[in-house]
């Protein structure tokens, strides 16, 4: 009490306050009252408060698409995980579902407005794959004017976003509203077209003054096993665009025959990836009989999300750590797998636990869809775009620089998967968008070059 009385005498009769610390002084003098409520414009001018159409351009600024961030991010390892209120103790701002709310209240009030171009540019690029690191790209491009066609070999557009990951995550309409706006804003679609197959990489060359390569990692990865070729065992994306696809309306032969459909089944997913949780999850939502989901390590050294695995326990899955396929079995079609359990050695030098099989632990589960999910490599690009001048890592991915993105070729840029190896969202967007300045600056000194 003493020092509050000196504190208050030194500020009411020594101190000199500034006109800015004025308002902040007015404690010396005003006793405790209840502010009256304060209209939202002098809040606005004391506290630089937003609201809603403000607050969505400013969270659109940076990201393409915040209302499928907002669905689908891991936030709890990105952004909310590094917020300073959860660092605090106090729990996270829930960015994520602030970025979904905001971006939907937009769309409803009709604040997403198609590309508007002041001025035309002749200039055209060629973008191959419509996934989030292709749309991100073209969409920054055409809003300086660029003349934008991106290709892509499904007949939609969207990447994984559309045919991988799936409805109960990210619902279609929400993807497909976005290619409507970014047709409705001048860029122009060519599905159904193969690069590889369709038109080699020179050919397209040909066509567009510069290219991006945005074409993701498709190639699953394999289990070597007595009775792969056992009917009823699938690799994870043709599961999950099975079931994207019966679930936009188009019919699916192989869904419809019963064949990718998990209903009434014993299905067994193996993997333990975030691919293998939206298995295991679409599976239960197909009405499946029972969905197992094998991982040859623990639960806390699994690479999926910790909070998939719970809502797919939650939802019923069953979770055999520690446990590695050995062989299927069955006669036309998967009847059954033999598992090894597995034990986890010490750390070695790069810190991780091995698994290694534990000795006659075998035992057999009944298995009538099997479904391998072990991640994506890259296709094998120099090949298939008839490109050898095309560099590439020694795991396949495109070697791009790593400030400009541009490949080996020069005018040919590449983002996404395909440059840094399965990878997440967010990443693609931002890659994308990167690859769009730096296509930029060359379109630019190519302009330059013609007019000398
Ligand atoms: P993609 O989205 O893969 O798009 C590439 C496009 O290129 C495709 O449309 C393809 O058809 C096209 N293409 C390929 N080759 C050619 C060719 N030769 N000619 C023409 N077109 C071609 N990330 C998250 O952040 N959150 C999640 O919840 C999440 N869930 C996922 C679930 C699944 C099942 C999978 C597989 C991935 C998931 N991811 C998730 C990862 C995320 O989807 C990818 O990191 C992201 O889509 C990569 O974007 P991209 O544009 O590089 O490639």
């Amino acid at each position: 009490m003493y020092y509050l009385v000196i504190l208050s005498t030194y500020f009411k009769f020594v101190y000199k306050p500034t006109p800015m610390t004025n308002k902040m002084l007015q404690f010396v003098d005003i006793g405790q009252q209840n502010p009256p409520k304060r209209d939202k414009s002098q809040r606005k001018e004391d506290f630089g408060e937003i609201y809603y159409e403000e607050a969505y351009h400013l969270s659109q600024s940076t990201n393409n698409m915040p209302e499928v961030c907002g669905r689908i991010c891991p936030q709890d390892r990105l952004c909310e995980g590094n917020c300073v209120i959860e660092q605090s103790g106090h729990g996270t701002v829930t960015i994520g579902s602030i970025e979904k709310y905001l971006t939907d209240k937009a769309w409803e009030n009709g604040w997403v407005k198609p590309i508007k171009v002041k001025i035309e540019n002749e200039q055209s690029v060629g973008i191959i794959g419509a996934g989030p690191a292709g749309l991100a790209c073209g969409e920054e491009l055409r809003k300086k004017g660029y003349q934008v066609t991106i290709y892509d070999r499904y007949d939609r557009a969207g990447g994984l976003l559309i045919y991988g990951i799936p409805n109960f995550k990210l619902e279609k309409h929400v993807v497909e509203r976005r290619i409507k706006l970014l047709k409705d804003g001048g860029i122009n679609f060519i599905n159904n077209f193969e690069v590889g197959k369709d038109s080699t990489l020179k050919e397209l060359q040909s066509k567009h003054d510069a290219i991006l390569i945005s074409t993701g990692v498709y190639k699953p990865r394999e289990v070597n096993l007595p009775g792969n070729d056992l009917g009823n065992i699938f690799p994870a994306m043709e599961f999950l665009t099975a079931s994207n696809k019966k679930g936009l309306g188009d019919k699916v032969e192989m869904f419809d025959n019963g064949t990718l459909n998990a209903e009434g089944k014993d299905v067994v997913v193996i993997g333990g990836g975030d691919t293998a949780m939206d298995c295991v999850r679409t599976s239960v939502r197909q009405k499946a009989k029972s969905v197992k989901c094998l991982y040859r390590r623990d639960r806390e050294n699994m690479p999926g999300s910790a909070r998939e695995v719970g809502n797919a326990e939650e939802e019923g899955v069953e979770f055999i750590w520690l446990s590695n396929p050995k062989e299927f079995k069955g006669s036309n079609k998967v009847k059954s797998i033999i598992v090894d359990k597995m034990k986890l050695t010490d750390p070695d030098e790069s810190g991780r636990r091995k698994p290694i099989v534990e000795e006659n632990s075998e035992f057999e589960i009944k298995a009538d869809l099997v479904i391998k999910s072990l991640g994506f490599d890259p296709e094998d690009l120099p090949i298939l775009f008839q490109e050898p001048r095309l560099k590439v890592s020694q795991w396949g991915t495109i070697k791009a620089d790593f400030d400009t993105l541009e490949t080996s070729i020069p005018g040919v840029f590449s983002a996404g998967d395909i440059v840094r190896g399965a990878s997440l969202v967010v990443w693609a967007i931002k890659d994308g968008r990167d690859a769009a300045t730096s296509i930029e600056s060359f379109l630019q000194s190519k302009q330059k070059m013609k007019v000398a």
